[in-house]
């Protein structure tokens, strides 16, 4: 289909449907719901699935073109949990699940009726992952796990957590891994959110006391090559590779931020209208130089990328590369802001500068998060430099 066509009848789509009550409405409405089923019903919620799993069949193109326009109109998804639904259990189905365990699975997520989470991390297992020790043991047509994971991301608002667990404790580390899928409204599955100093909690304590699984994806023991390629879905979230990312990269849209003029309005405009600090303005200047370079490196991978599947061990390098920009451009908005960039809440700081130094402490974790930076640097030279381990 001609993408400039399908642009204007998705803007057009948009306009019509996406209203401005919609947009004010709190998420908790019933215009956001019913906004929410019209959205499902065309299969945008999950466009680039297959019609039969509740998507559009979008090719990647025309997803990257319906992101562009969801991102310009400001559309409202469903809650994701940072895209553990849509963007990583969801392809990871796609293409290791079962029929069976596909039509079950699938829909839910397509209609933005289920949220999922991820049981990866284990108080003793982090960067060393495989060294995991959760258990599952079958026992008649089921497995029962036992174990502790931990910084397991919006495990109280989830109804099903995917879990790696340890199902052959005499194979090597790598080998005796299986991924197995959890209902989690059960009494063997316990949740005990972590509270944070801010007093909000985004993580969460999961404890399996002979919970059962409702199945194991793809083969019973290959679970870590499982897992790895799920972190590969959630690394190029994270590096806004994905036609998620579509608007991010936007190449005529309009900028997310705007350093410069923060700074102008913090510290001054020189008579010519740039920035007056000149070591600022040089600072900004590499910065968006840096940015720039990133998001035409990713949209260079993209285009050579017709297929539109996740990129295998090089997203290592977008996500630790975008872990970093990101990093920067949090702490460079801090510091534009000066000193009244180190509020924390109260009247008097306004609500953009307490947002820029709260996204700059949470922009700390993109570099833990899905694996450290570290980690990510390993596997460069591994796998992609191919060097000695
Ligand atoms: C925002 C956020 C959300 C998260 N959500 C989830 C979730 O939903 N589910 C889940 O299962 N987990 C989640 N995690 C956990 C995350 O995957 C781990 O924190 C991460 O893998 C690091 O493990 P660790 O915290 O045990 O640190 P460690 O593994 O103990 O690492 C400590 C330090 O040692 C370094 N290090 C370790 N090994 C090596 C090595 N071989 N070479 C070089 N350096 C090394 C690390 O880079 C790090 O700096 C989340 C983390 C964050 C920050």
């Amino acid at each position: 289909m001609d993408i400039e066509l399908f642009r204007q009848e998705a803007r057009q789509w948009l306009t019509a449907h996406f209203t401005d009550e919609i947009r004010r409405a709190p998420e908790d409405s019933d215009e956001r719901r019913q906004w929410l089923r019209q959205l499902a019903d065309k299969g945008w919620i999950c466009p680039n699935w297959p019609k039969e799993y509740g998507g559009a069949g979008l090719g990647f193109r025309e997803h990257i073109a319906l992101m562009q326009e969801f991102g310009a109109a400001g559309v409202a998804l469903p809650y994701d949990n940072g895209g553990q639904s849509r963007n990583m259990i969801g392809p990871t189905l796609l293409e290791y699940g079962t029929d069976e365990q596909k039509a079950k699975h699938l829909p839910p997520i397509a209609r933005g009726e289920v949220q999922w989470c991820q049981g990866y991390s284990e108080p003793g297992s982090g960067s060393d992952l495989a060294s995991l020790s959760t258990r599952a043991v079958l026992d008649g047509d089921h497995y029962v796990i036992n174990g502790q994971k931990i910084w397991t991301s919006g495990a109280h608002l989830s109804n099903w957590i995917y879990v790696l667990v340890r199902t052959d404790p005499k194979a090597s580390k790598h080998e005796g891994i299986s991924m197995v899928l959890v209902d989690m409204n059960q009494p063997g599955v316990t949740v005990k959110p972590i509270r944070l100093i801010s007093g909000t909690s985004p993580f969460c304590e999961t404890f399996f006391d002979d919970a059962v699984a409702d199945s194991v994806v793809g083969e019973l023991n290959r679970g870590w090559t499982i897992g790895k390629r799920l972190l590969q879905h959630e690394r190029s979230g994270i590096a806004g590779m994905g036609a998620g990312g579509a608007s991010a990269a936007r190449p005529a849209g309009p900028p997310r931020y705007h350093l410069a003029e923060l700074a102008k309005r913090y510290s001054g405009s020189a008579d010519d209208g740039r920035v007056r600090d000149p070591v600022l303005r040089d600072t900004l200047i590499q910065h968006r130089l840096n940015e720039k370079s990133y998001q035409l490196t990713l949209n260079r991978t993209r285009e050579e990328n017709e297929s539109g599947e996740t990129l295998g061990f090089a997203t290592s390098i977008f996500k630790a590369v975008g872990a970093n920009l990101g990093k920067a451009t949090a702490e460079l908005t801090v510091q534009v802001i000066g000193s009244a960039g180190t509020g924390w809440e109260g009247n008097g700081f306004s609500e953009q500068e307490i947002g820029a130094m709260r996204n700059w402490l949470g922009s700390r974790a993109s570099s833990i998060a899905g694996g450290t930076n570290e980690v990510q640097l390993n596997i460069i030279a591994k796998r992609v430099l191919g060097l000695p381990d």
